[in-house]
């Protein structure tokens, strides 16, 4: 059953995947109204409720080993999911273990700093989920479509010659490289909306009142470079996707679908890690049992002495045995 689940997962995302390597062209390769062909609205639905439930229950399970973390960032053009994606991806989720990081126009004490520290600042310890609604992936998107962003960087001569895109891609390579080694794993996922989906949403925020407040003109704005984008994407997925963390690009013009593909990697991933509830020592599990008996011992007249034990609150439970007197 369990790997019955794991397969059907691997299936539905591997078409996603941007092999370590390969060389994208996103106008070509990934279609944004892709899905998957057997499922319909309706079906979807399920499936995100139970992968919804999945995460929430190997969520727990990596939060009790504390061991690994996981980093999901997330990259699209504006109007592309992202806000709603996590919204109802993470919906089962116990807020304790996830921390959301919105990067926006990098402030003057970050522009301080060398590029990667305010993403550094914000990845999850061991045992979260951080999730990075944009990424340090900014770094060689809009500040290459807009190169005024770069010269905001009072980079020094020395790092502004030769290749800057190559060298970054390399440095960002290696820091996930370093968080991989490390016990941190990087989901990496970007919604793929094309330009006329972009536009129809765009419209539904001019025209739906209470959606005018996510309305930008900027936004609009910005579709002007929308074929400068499309070719910095392309690029990022050719040289960022990695065998230690490589990019899915999640079909983005039916928001059901991109929600059930984002769980779905994220699933995958929790899935490969597998985190177990640590286990007790003999020596602490005979020391539970003394302050068992102990317990036992002052139940009030008339009161079950372990309730537990007895099995009226056994459902779903393992109950660690009595030991033989
Ligand atoms: P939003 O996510 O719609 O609130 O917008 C955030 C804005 O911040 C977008 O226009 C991004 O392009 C911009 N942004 C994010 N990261 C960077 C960065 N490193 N340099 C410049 N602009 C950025
Ligand atoms: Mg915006």
């Amino acid at each position: 059953m369990a790997d019955d689940r794991a397969r059907r997962v691997r299936e539905l995302i591997q078409p996603l995947l941007v092999k370590p390597g390969s060389k994208v062209d996103l106008s070509k390769d990934f279609d944004p109204r892709y899905k998957a062909g057997f499922l319909r609205k309706q079906d979807g639905q399920e499936l995100l409720q139970t992968g919804i439930s999945l995460l929430a229950d190997y969520q727990r399970r990596l939060a009790a080993q504390s061991t690994y973390g996981i980093l999901v960032c997330l990259q699209a053009l504006d109007a592309g999911g992202k806000d709603s994606t996590i919204r109802h991806v993470m919906s089962g989720i116990n807020p304790q273990g996830v921390q959301v990081s919105n990067f926006k126009v990098p402030s003057a004490e970050e522009l301080d700093h060398n590029y990667l520290w305010r993403y550094t600042c914000r990845l999850p310890a061991r045992g979260e989920i951080g999730i990075f609604n944009r990424s340090h992936y900014e770094e060689v998107l809009v500040v290459r479509v807009h190169p005024e962003n770069l010269d905001r960087q009072q980079l020094p001569e020395s790092a502004r010659r030769g290749d800057i895109w190559q060298r970054r891609f390399r440095e960002i390579n290696d820091w996930e490289r370093h968080l991989f080694d490390n016990g941190f794993k990087i989901v990496k996922l970007f919604l793929n909306l094309s330009k006329e989906q972009q536009r129809i949403r765009f419209l539904k925020r001019i025209d739906v009142p209470d959606r005018n407040w996510k309305f930008s003109a900027a936004d609009v704005r910005e579709r002007k470079w929308w074929d400068d984008y499309q070719k910095a994407f392309s690029d990022m997925l050719s040289e960022t996707s990695t065998e230690w963390a490589p990019w899915y690009v999640v079909p983005a013009d039916r928001k059901w679908f991109a929600r059930i593909c984002a769980a779905a990697v994220l699933a995958h991933t929790l899935i490969e890690i597998d985190p177990q509830y640590p286990t007790v020592s003999k020596q602490r599990l005979e020391e539970l049992r003394a302050v068992r008996a102990e317990l036992e011992r002052e139940a009030p007249a008339g009161a079950e002495s372990d309730p537990y034990a007895s099995g009226r609150h056994q459902k779903n439970r393992q109950v660690n045995k009595k030991s033989k007197k």
